[in-house]
């Protein structure tokens, strides 16, 4: 039964997640997103901490936990540093997901359990240069000669890429069986012709690294594939399924963390003799952020419980991505608001997260492609 209590054990990664995220993850945490620079340190420690194989099995070096743990960890870490946890998050839902559910026994040895302890950092290849929100119209291509598969093509925005190790790369393997023609492959750094391009300059997120990836007669052999040929599509979305609801405990990590900064500033801050949370027109929104913070955790724990319990979350990831996402841009700005001018420089770093907020309603699909999940769902069950 759905209980909207958290049991001992979520409670204990609760306060551990917070506690490494205020104590570790804070330190350096501005400089990073100024410099740009990637939290190597960081994805080492969470990885000690188990936060980069939560769900794995741990015959796999995995943490075994369920969903519902990953995104109370993820919502922690967040808070703190989005740029780390978007790491975490493709790493988990993703690139471990896939393999693990769809991988074989040589795939999830060779890679699952170095993933698992973040020996590697993994990265996941859909989008492309004109393949982002048609993520079925691949324009990389697999062509099989002899018993080898060579691969052309250029991903775009792939996060952790230059940092990556392992590279899960869908291309397609025959154009007039659109996305039934499409592959899944797990290929290694190193492999010739697989060379990561330069890190974008993005708006946030800043400390993450994303940038294309391109694949030049990359040649790799039969036991790269994971799942059958044609089943590259399939695998691509139920990731992004499973994927959209950690992206959504980002999104809310992200509205509490600002929430968090503004509540204490709003309590510091005096104007007209008093503190400004004595302010009408900041208990309004102080309100307003609190409320939408809550209805989202609710849509996110929600979404994470019905998978753990084997149902099927199209609708509620979508639901737990658009609106945590929505929710987050709103509450961030809110932020900076009520730290007024303050809220504009980086030390008091709202400005920060309200420019991290904005990309999660952008990537694993957009906020516009999310309302289309959630209507065409609505619409065939209703
Ligand atoms: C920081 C960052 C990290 C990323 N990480 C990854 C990654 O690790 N791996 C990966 O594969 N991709 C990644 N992406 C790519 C991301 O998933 C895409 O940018 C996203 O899916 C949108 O695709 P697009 O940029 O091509 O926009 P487009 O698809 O060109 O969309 C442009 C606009 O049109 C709208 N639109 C498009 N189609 C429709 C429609 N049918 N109806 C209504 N509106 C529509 C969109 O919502 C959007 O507003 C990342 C992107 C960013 C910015």
């Amino acid at each position: 039964m759905y209980s909207l209590n958290l049991d001992d054990v979520q409670l204990e990664l609760q306060r551990m997640a917070r506690q490494f995220a205020n104590e570790t993850l804070s330190k350096g945490v501005i400089e990073r997103d100024i410099k740009a620079e990637f939290p190597h340190d960081m994805i080492k420690q969470m990885g000690e901490l188990g936060f980069m194989g939560m769900t794995a099995n741990s015959k796999y070096n995995g943490a075994e936990m369920d969903t519902l743990s990953y995104v109370i960890a993820l919502e922690e870490i967040a808070r703190v540093d989005a740029a780390s946890s978007v790491v975490m998050s493709v790493q988990n839902s993703l690139v471990n997901w896939i393999i693990e559910t769809f991988g074989t026994e040589d795939q999830k040895e060779k890679y699952l359990t170095k993933l698992a302890t973040s020996e590697y950092i993994g990265s996941y290849c859909l989008s492309e240069p004109e393949a982002g929100s048609d993520a079925s119209d691949q324009h990389t291509l697999a062509e099989k000669v002899g018993d080898k598969w060579i691969i052309n093509g250029t991903k775009n925005w792939i996060t952790s890429a230059q940092n990556a190790d392992v590279f899960i790369v869908f291309a397609q393997t025959n154009p007039e069986l659109k996305h039934k023609g499409i592959a899944c492959f797990v290929i290694p750094k190193g492999t010739p012709g697989l060379e990561p391009g330069l890190k974008e300059d993005k708006m946030g997120l800043r400390s993450s690294d994303t940038c294309s990836v391109g694949l030049t007669n990359v040649e790799v052999g039969d036991d790269a594939l994971i799942g059958q040929v044609g089943e590259g599509f399939y695998i691509a979305m139920k990731g992004l399924t499973g994927g959209r609801i950690g992206i959504a405990a980002q999104a809310l990590g992200i509205a509490q963390g600002a929430f968090d900064l503004a509540l204490k500033y709003s309590k510091e801050r005096k104007t007209m003799g008093v503190p400004i949370c004595e302010h009408q027109a900041i208990q309004m929104k102080l309100a307003q952020m609190s409320m939408k913070i809550s209805a989202a955790r609710s849509l996110v724990h929600k979404a994470a419980w019905m998978k753990d319990n084997g149902m099927d979350v199209n609708r509620e990831s979508s639901e737990a991505k658009l609106f945590a996402s929505t929710i987050a841009n709103e509450v961030a700005k809110e932020a900076v608001q009520i730290h007024g001018g303050y809220g504009y420089v980086r030390e008091y770093q709202v400005e920060r997260m309200m420019r991290d907020a904005k990309v999660t309603e952008i990537y694993e699909g957009t906020s516009e492609i999310q309302h289309i999940v959630i209507a065409r769902d609505i619409i065939k069950n209703s």
